[in-house]
Order: C-alpha cells, then sequence, then structure tokens
C-alpha cells in the first residue's frame, strides 16, 4: 500500500446515485485505520469500458485509483474488462469488484458471498435443504448462484422476464448444482412454482418502480422474501412479502456484507459489519 498517496476506489454503475457503497467503504476505512476516498461513477450505458478506464488512468490531486465496485447494469462487462478471475467470478462470468493490480486487472465476485452470508448470518436462516426461488438472471443473480448452490439448499428455482438468459445461467451452474446434489431448474416467471422457503428477487424490479414478478403464491407463510433492493424502492416488496405472512428482507445486510467482502480484496483486512449495517438501517428508516 502506497504511504505518499491516497488510494482511490469507485462504484460504477447507472444509475447509481443511490449507492451507498461510498459511505460504507468510508466507515470500514476509518474502522480499520485506513486511509482512502471513494466516489460515485456514473458511466454512460454505452461507454462503461473508457469510463472505467480513464477512471484507473487518473490520478486526481495526488490520489491514486486503484479499484472499483461495479452496479447494475454492467457487471458482465466488468468481468470481461478484467485479465484475471478468481473462480467465483468465473463461475458467475461477471464482477462486481475490479482490482486495478499493475500487472493487470483482478476480476472478483462477491456478491454470492454477501448474500450469503446476510441471510444465514444476519436473518438466521438456513439455506441447507431449503427450497429457494431466484428471480432475475442478470449480474447479480449471476453473482449469487454459485454461492447459494454451495449452502446445499434442496432446490433452485431459477425464473426471469426474460427465460433464454435464466437457461443460459442455470446451463453454467449445472456442473456446480450436480456437485452439491443441488436440484437446478429454469421456470418462467408466471408458473414458477409455489411455497419456496427462500425467495430473492434479484431483478431490476424494484429499482424500476414495477411490480413485484411473480405471484404471491411463491411465498411460504414463515418463509424468507429477500429483494436486493434496498431503501424506499424496496418497499412495496417488502409489503407484499409481509401481507403474504413472509418475511420481508431488504438489500442493506447483503450491500454491506458484499462490501466488506470486496473491502478485504482490496486493503487485506475484512471489518466488521454489523455497525455499518445498523447505522444504515437507521439511515433507511421509515419516516
Ligand atoms: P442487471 O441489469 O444485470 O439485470 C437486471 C435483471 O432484472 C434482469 O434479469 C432483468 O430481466 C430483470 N428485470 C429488469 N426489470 C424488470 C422488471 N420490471 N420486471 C422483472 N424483471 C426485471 O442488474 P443486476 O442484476 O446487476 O441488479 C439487479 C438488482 O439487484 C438491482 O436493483 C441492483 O441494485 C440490486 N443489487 C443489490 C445488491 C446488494 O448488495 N444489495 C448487489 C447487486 C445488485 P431481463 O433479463 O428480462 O432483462
Amino acid at each position: 500500500m502506497s504511504t505518499s498517496s491516497i488510494d482511490r476506489y469507485a462504484v460504477a454503475g447507472n444509475p447509481v446515485a443511490h449507492s451507498q457503497s461510498p459511505y460504507i467503504h468510508q466507515q470500514f476505512a476509518e474502522q480499520t485505520g485506513q486511509l482512502l476516498q471513494y466516489e460515485r461513477l456514473l458511466c454512460p450505458l454505452e461507454a462503461f469500458s473508457s469510463t472505467v478506464k480513464n477512471f484507473a488512468n487518473s490520478v486526481d490531486d495526488g490520489a491514486v485509483s486503484r479499484g472499483c465496485n461495479v452496479t447494475v447494469p454492467f457487471k458482465f462487462e466488468a468481468f470481461k474488462l478484467a485479465q484475471s478471475h478468481t473462480p467465483r467470478a468465473r463461475l458467475a462470468g461477471a464482477a462486481n469488484t475490479l482490482r486495478f493490480d499493475q500487472e493487470g486487472w483482478l476480476a472478483d465476485n462477491t456478491d454470492g458471498a454477501g448474500l450469503v452470508r446476510d441471510i444465514q448470518d444476519n436473518a438466521g436462516v438456513e439455506l441447507a435443504g431449503a427450497k429457494v426461488l431466484v428471480i432475475g438472471a442478470g449480474g447479480a443473480a449471476a453473482g449469487a448462484l454459485g454461492a447459494l448452490l454451495a449452502e446445499r439448499p434442496h432446490t433452485l428455482v431459477v425464473t426471469n422476464r426474460s427465460l433464454d438468459k435464466a437457461q443460459a445461467l442455470t446451463h453454467n451452474h449445472s456442473a456446480w448444482a450436480e456437485n452439491h446434489g443441488v436440484q437446478l431448474h429454469t421456470r418462467p416467471l408466471q408458473h414458477c412454482g409455489e411455497h419456496f422457503d427462500v425467495v430473492i428477487n434479484a431483478s431490476s424490479s424494484s429499482l424500476q418502480g414495477g411490480e413485484v414478478p411473480v405471484a404471491a403464491t411463491v411465498l411460504r407463510p414463515g418463509g424468507l422474501a429477500l429483494d436486493m433492493m434496498y431503501g424506499a424502492a424496496a418497499r412495496g416488496f417488502l409489503h407484499w412479502a409481509q401481507e403474504h405472512g413472509a418475511h420481508g428482507r431488504d438489500g442493506l445486510g447483503m450491500l454491506v456484507e458484499q462490501a466488506a467482502e470486496a473491502f478485504a480484496v482490496w486493503r487485506g483486512v475484512r471489518p466488521r459489519t454489523e455497525s455499518v449495517l445498523t447505522s444504515l438501517r437507521i439511515k433507511f428508516a421509515t419516516p
């Protein structure tokens, strides 16, 4: 780590204004006694690669760019930009964390580890033997699938608006699912099954202000329904879950846990997450 310059990081996405990553990483930096800058990088939809490369090569007032997080909708593109990939990023074919190593960029994917940690450690819900539904087949679902399967649920169903993308995702994970003894299926949104123990909305439906894209019969009373979205945009999903007897959970816990994992990739130290998650929950409490 450099002592003469400040290391600089960013979250790259579109939209990105809602991202809490700058706040979270500043909290981690203070907690671990490290000096860094972290900002938002809005990337035009057709110019992700050039925007991130400019950021990586720029030196801002002595601050040197060391890496970035990647959010909607660029996780597949981010994977392709890197020269080396961690095994979990390779399984996902998508990256949410880039590290600008001098010998070439490293792509990692911490979304799955963050999600599983939030479900099992923070929410106290066991995935082993469970019946799990994942809605969505974009970068977030791709990042989550490997880690979910590794916990050996009984069944995992992937459903998506564009069924071909869900099929491609399950195809890429079929050997991994078999190795872990999990029944992995693709089903259309309208017929994705009923009474799941864990329902995960990994689609952008809430971010875009849309309806929950599946029928309430997917829920099991007492089961967990987690939307990766958070803040006001997640309220519709949480209300829907609670109305049908499930425990609603937003994506704040996953957000903090995946960030802690990314911080460890960049800085070599894993920060504690409880106090940061608590402060975010206060920040996002319903007025
Ligand atoms: P992508 O753009 O890669 O994928 C979007 C996915 O959502 C696709 O499967 C798409 O379907 C689906 N989708 C979009 N709009 C709708 C809709 N109105 N109804 C149903 N399905 C829809 O985005 P990401 O996968 O990167 O992100 C998805 C969400 O997860 C975002 O809201 C993001 O903020 C959140 N997220 C949260 C994280 C956290 O830590 N809490 C981490 C990662 C993501 P189709 O294939 O048909 O286009």
